[in-house]
């Protein structure tokens, strides 16, 4: 007998997978290097709160890196780097490679869209002296996180002359910022008897735009007219233009540091630009890869992946096209030989919540990078369920780059479960399996990720563009 107690350390080392957490796991050179990744992180949340900012500012560091408009004419040689702009929304970058596409391509696709409030076509209205302006919510929100908290207005009007005009209002210091009310809690005794989704309904997420009449003026809506006076002055808008205009409301705060470690940061949209930011940046650091890699940002991931820059639509398979017909290839025969790395958030357990979570199989904050196998919801439905060959692969590549990872479900069986843009990319015959970084308050105008964690993505993004 003797020695029972070291075997099964020694055996458990052998045969259990390592579940410590990733702060004693990397090497001190990943966590500094961790911390000065998410310094360019949040500098990137806080340039751009929006699909449309999100692709400028992707636009501006390819070309920095060396990419150039995509050329359907043109011919590329291995190492070339090009991107296509759909729309100013979603964007594809491709770096070529040697093997050409016959081999297949490989693909980070993730999304720039988040959760937030969009205005309504006729907005502006005053009631009781107030000027408001009524919304229609974006994504899955829980309505009551969006009262009482500082917004900035973001967005695109196209006046009724072709002009066009870029708002983002509420950022710089000195700029007016709006905020959805509530009810105080003294007289809250309505509300607060109501269920916790009943109690805030979507015609209640109304935003309190000002509260002065038009000066020295007489007659009816002079409240209204005060704000469209403003408009007017600084936009050279009138009523109209709002009708067909983008207007998004969004958190107006900054990303921050979170924690006495300054170990997590917290911010809006998290989901999912932190995983669309370390795919630019693995992108733009790729140099001359074997095969054809891509990131793709796509747009309306929380709506269901719907209209033409959403990857429901056929862009990414068309720009696949292209650059198939240039080497005499048909896209069917590259996709069937592609994969891609669907980089989105997953759950990240909270011990407030635990009774959410299965523990045992559930993503932890520094436990690293997040793969899901499937997602979907009651017995999988709507799920991609990656197999076990391809992900296989995925996993021996993280291990062989030193990448430290996690696997976990979003939730306990039947708890709920959500999609993402897996499903539009499998349908086109790639392999597929879901990664991201794990959140807490995911949705929440206020998340919080790990900055190991972040920074693990960019690892993973990278050594699967340098994996054979
Ligand atoms: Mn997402
Ligand atoms: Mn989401």
């Amino acid at each position: 007998m003797g020695n029972n107690k070291t075997d099964a350390k020694e055996l458990a080392k052998q045969l259990l997978w390592d579940r410590r957490n990733g702060a004693v796991r990397v090497s001190p050179e990943d966590m500094s290097k961790a911390q000065k990744f998410n310094e360019g992180y949040k500098a990137f949340l806080n340039a751009a709160k929006t699909e449309r900012e999100s692709v400028t500012f992707a636009v501006e560091q390819a070309e920095k890196s060396g990419f150039v408009p995509f050329d359907p004419q043109a011919s590329y040689r291995p190492g070339d780097k090009v991107y296509y702009n759909n729309r100013g929304k979603s964007i594809c970058l491709a770096v070529i490679g040697k093997k050409g596409t016959k081999a297949g391509v490989r693909i980070v696709a993730a999304h720039i869209d988040n959760p937030r409030i969009d205005l309504k076509p006729i907005p502006l209205y005053e009631q009781n002296e107030l000027a408001l302006l009524k919304t229609h919510y974006y994504g899955g929100v829980k309505k009551y996180q969006w009262a009482a908290i500082p917004l900035a207005m973001h967005g695109k009007i196209v006046r009724r002359d072709g002009t066009e005009i870029t708002l983002d209002v509420g950022e710089k210091p000195g700029d007016p910022q709006f905020t959805i009310t509530d009810i105080l809690p003294h007289l809250g005794k309505d509300q607060m008897q109501k269920k916790l989704g009943e109690a805030f309904t979507g015609e209640d997420l109304n935003i309190l735009a000002g509260s002065l009449p038009l000066d020295g003026a007489e007659g009816d809506s002079l409240y209204k007219l005060n704000v469209m006076r403003i408009l007017h002055e600084q936009y050279g808008v009138v009523e109209e233009d709002l009708i067909s205009a983008e207007i998004e409301f969004v958190p107006a705060f900054n990303a921050v540091d979170i924690g006495f470690d300054h170990s997590m940061v917290g911010a809006y949209g998290h989901d999912d630009r932190v995983c669309a930011y370390p795919a630019l940046e693995a992108i733009c650091r790729c140099k001359e890869p074997e095969y054809t890699m891509m990131t793709v940002l796509a747009d309306k991931e929380e709506i269901g992946s719907v209209g033409n820059t959403g990857l429901a639509s056929e862009f990414l398979n068309y720009f696949v096209a292209d650059l198939a017909a240039m080497e005499g290839e048909e896209a069917r025969h590259v996709w069937g030989k592609s994969n891609c790395l669907s980089a989105d958030v997953t759950a990240a357990f909270d011990p407030t919540y635990a009774s959410a979570y299965e523990a045992g199989n559930s993503c932890f904050l520094n436990h690293g990078v997040g793969l899901a196998k499937y997602t979907g919801s009651r017995g999988k439905g709507g799920s991609n369920d990656c197999s076990a060959e391809f992900l296989g692969w995925v996993l021996r590549v993280l291990d062989g780059h030193e990448v430290l990872w996690q696997i976990g479900e979003l939730g306990k069986v039947d708890q709920g479960g959500g999609g993402t843009v897996a499903l539009d990319i499998s349908r086109l015959n790639a392999d597929v399996v879901d990664i991201g970084v794990p959140v807490l308050s995911m949705h929440a105008p206020f998340e919080v990720v790990s900055k190991l964690d972040v920074y693990m993505a960019y690892k993973a993004f990278k050594a699967y563009f340098m994996a054979d």
